[in-house]
C-alpha cells in the first residue's frame, strides 16, 4: 500500500528539481499527480514517463490557476493535495535591487503561493493537505537575496494563516524550509548539458563541507521525502508549522 493511495495532488514547479522528485515519489506512493510548470517540454516528458498529467501553469497568473484546477478535476474528479513548490531566486544587494526584479520574485514566490492556496483550497476534499515550499531564509536573513528572503518569510506567514483558516475542514497546511539543495537553483551548472552531474555534486559538497554541520549539500530526493510526510497521514496532527531541512545549518554557529 502506498502512503498516498487514491489521492490527487498538484505539484507546481515540478518539471525539474525538488518538484520533479516530489512528483516521482508521490506517484510511486500511489498518488495521481498533476505536474504543473512553465517548462512545458520538460514537464510533459516527466508526466509521460511517470504516468502523471501535465498542465502549463504560471503560478503568478490567477486565470492559469483556475484552468489548472479545472483540468485536474476533469482528469481525476477530485483534489486532495497541493505542493506550492515553484520558485525563483535573484541575487542582488538590497540597495541595488531594481523594483522590477523585486516584484518579479514576489509575483512567483509569494503571489504564486497565495493564488495556489486561494484557488485550490475551496476545491480540496476535506482532510486535504497543502505544503508550501519556503526556505530556511523564511527563518533567518541572508545577504544578497533580499527579495527572495522577503517572499519566503511571507510564505511562512501565509502558511500559518491558511492553517488556522482551513483547520475546520481538516485541511492541514505546512511549510518546508530547505537549506541549500542540489538543484539548478543553487547549482546553475546543472543546466549545462556538457557538465558532469557527479562532478558538480562533489564540488558543491566541498563548498558546503565547512558551512553545514552534516557536511554536504541537500538532495532533492530528501526534500521530497519531507513533502511526502507532510502530504500523507503520517503527519495527521501537524499543521501551521515550518519544517527546516538544512543539514543543521540553522542550528547555530560553531567555533570548532
Ligand atoms: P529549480 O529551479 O530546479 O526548480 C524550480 C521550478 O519552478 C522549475 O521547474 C521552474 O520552471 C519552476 N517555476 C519557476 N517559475 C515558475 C512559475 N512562474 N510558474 C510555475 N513554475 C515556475 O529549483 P528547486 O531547488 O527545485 O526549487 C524548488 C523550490 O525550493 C523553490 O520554491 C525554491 O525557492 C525552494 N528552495 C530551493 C533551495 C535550493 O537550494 N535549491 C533552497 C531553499 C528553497
Amino acid at each position: 500500500m502506498g502512503k498516498l493511495d487514491g489521492r490527487v495532488v498538484i505539484v507546481t514547479g515540478a518539471a525539474r528539481g525538488q518538484g520533479e522528485q516530489e512528483a516521482r515519489l508521490f506517484v510511486a506512493e500511489g498518488a495521481r499527480v498533476v505536474v504543473a510548470d512553465v517548462l512545458d517540454d520538460l514537464g510533459e516528458a516527466l508526466a509521460k514517463e511517470i504516468g502523471a498529467r501535465y498542465v502549463h501553469l504560471d503560478v503568478g497568473v490567477e486565470q492559469e490557476w483556475q484552468a489548472a484546477v479545472a483540468a485536474a478535476k476533469k482528469a481525476y474528479g477530485r483534489l486532495d493535495g497541493l505542493v506550492n513548490n515553484a520558485g525563483i531566486l535573484r541575487f542582488n544587494a538590497l540597495v541595488d535591487t531594481p523594483l522590477e526584479e523585486f516584484m518579479q520574485v514576489v509575483q512567483v514566490n509569494q503571489v504564486g503561493c497565495f493564488l495556489g492556496m486561494k484557488t485550490v483550497a475551496p476545491e480540496l476534499a476535506d482532510g486535504g493537505t497543502i505544503v508550501n515550499t519556503a526556505s530556511y531564509t523564511a527563518l533567518t536573513g541572508m545577504a544578497a537575496v533580499g527579495s527572495y528572503t522577503a517572499t519566503k518569510h511571507a510564505v511562512l506567514g501565509l502558511t500559518r494563516v491558511a492553517a488556522l483558516e482551513l483547520a475546520d475542514r481538516g485541511i492541514r497546511v505546512n511549510a518546508i524550509c530547505p537549506g541549500a539543495v542540489d538543484t539548478a537553483m543553487s547549482n546553475p551548472a546543472r543546466l549545462d548539458p556538457d557538465a558532469d552531474p557527479a562532478e558538480m555534486s562533489r564540488a558543491l559538497d566541498e563548498l558546503y563541507r565547512k558551512l553545514v554541520p552534516l557536511g554536504r549539500i541537500g538532495r532533492a530526493e530528501e526534500v521530497a521525502r519531507l513533502a511526502l510526510f507532510l502530504t500523507s497521514d503520517d503527519s495527521s496532527y501537524i499543521t501551521g508549522q515550518p519544517f527546516v531541512i538544512d543539514g543543521g545549518w540553522l542550528a547555530g554557529v560553531s567555533v570548532i
